[in-house]
């Protein structure tokens, strides 16, 4: 106990890590999980490798096993998501290789049933209905947008959809990233060159371009994120399992307004599924596939960069060398709070880029 609450002292950056299960009918049972324990060690081997050489070791704030259910995963990370309502802004990432488990993790399964939802509609929902049973005390607005990264394009995964609803412009003009790159007194001109304002908002909605969508009931938690998740998929049937190779981004904005003393607070909340973390070997792609990787070879350094920076307490975090990380600006460091799901595959056939994924994990926490 004491172990874990040393841990989370260290500061606003937490690594937990998830091994998923060998899934129904696959061939390959071995394993390269040795152990992991309630303290977040973990051990792996590599049979190739005899004795000591091939063992290795990390640690981890927290460890989930193949057991895990997607409950389990929510209520640890519950605390975290609660605080949004209290005006925190929060940031919490699956990363890995494809197939290692991010989109169950973050989304659930394909059609999920409720017990299998994932952090997403687990935390949307979470928020809205405590919003709902604080309610006397402050009365709370819950906006969502939704965006996808693709080449270093923002596209937005909740447009062109009838039953969209316009949320309230007065949170849209409290929008995190805005004010806080105003703080630092950016020229306009400039984020308007960056592509970060749009023009074609008069109102000024910030980055990313991208509607914002109320949340009033449990049924639009679920609607929102079906749609999201439907336009994630048009992507990939035209270009080809395009989910494993952009990131996701479901951003929940919260404003609380406490009418008798005329308060207010807000806080934001970031959920990202991101691309898949395997390297493409550059003797084999070319065309829009080595371009596709480049890119998202890119955004992840540049996303460890900056957590590196920000766990370092560096005075310079790189924020700008990725799409990914200027979107997250507002979220990640600060007050904010960042927690990485790191997903590991247990096969054997994947130890090279599981060891690759926990060395990415080892130097951001
Ligand atoms: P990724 O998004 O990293 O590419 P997925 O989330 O799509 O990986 O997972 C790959 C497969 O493994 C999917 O069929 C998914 O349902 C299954 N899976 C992943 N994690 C778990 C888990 N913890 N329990 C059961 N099945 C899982
Ligand atoms: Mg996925």
């Amino acid at each position: 106990k004491l172990h874990n609450e040393v841990q989370e002292l260290k500061g606003n950056i937490r690594v937990y890590c998830r091994i998923r299960p060998f899934l129904p009918g696959q061939k390959e049972k071995q394993t390269i999980i040795d152990s992991l324990n309630e303290y977040g060690e973990l051990a792996i081997t590599n049979p190739s490798k005899q004795g000591k050489d091939g063992q290795r070791s990390f640690k981890f704030n927290k460890i989930y096993g193949p057991e895990a259910a997607q409950a389990d995963v929510y209520s640890d990370i519950q605390p975290l998501i609660r605080s949004v309502l209290d005006g925190y802004n929060a940031c919490i990432f699956a990363y890995g290789q494809t197939g290692s488990g991010k989109t169950y993790t973050m989304s659930g399964p394909d059609g999920a049933s409720k017990e299998e939802w994932g952090v997403n509609y687990r935390a949307l929902n979470d928020l809205f209905n405590i919003s709902q049973t604080r309610s006397r005390i402050f009365t709370y607005e819950i906006g969502v947008q939704m965006v996808e990264i693709y080449n270093e394009q923002v596209r937005d995964l909740l447009s062109n959809d009838g039953s969209q609803k316009k949320y309230p412009s007065l949170c849209v003009l409290s929008f995190d990233f805005t004010n806080d790159l105003l703080d630092i007194s950016f020229p306009l001109i400039y984020l308007h060159t960056l592509g970060i304002l749009s023009t074609s908002q008069p109102n000024g909605l910030a980055v990313p371009d991208a509607t914002m969508h109320s949340v009033n009931s449990t049924s639009d938690v679920v609607e929102l994120m079906e749609i999201g998740l439907k336009n994630r998929a048009k992507g990939a049937t035209a270009l080809n399992e395009r989910s494993s190779r952009s990131h996701s981004i479901v951003t929940i904005h919260v404003r609380g307004a406490d009418a008798k003393n005329g308060t207010s607070l807000r806080g934001s909340l970031h959920l990202v599924d991101l691309a898949g973390s395997e390297r493409v070997d550059r003797s084999e792609v070319t065309g829009d596939r080595l371009k596709e990787s480049q890119h998202i070879n890119k955004s992840l350094s540049a996303l460890g960069d900056v957590i590196f920076a920000l766990a370092q307490k560096s005075t310079h975090i790189p924020y700008r060398n990725s799409k990914l990380t200027q979107v997250l600006q507002s979220s990640l460091g600060g007050h904010a709070k960042t927690l990485m799901f790191v997903q590991l595959n247990p096969e054997l056939s994947s130890y090279s880029e599981t060891l690759s994924t926990l060395k990415f994990a080892e130097r951001v926490s």
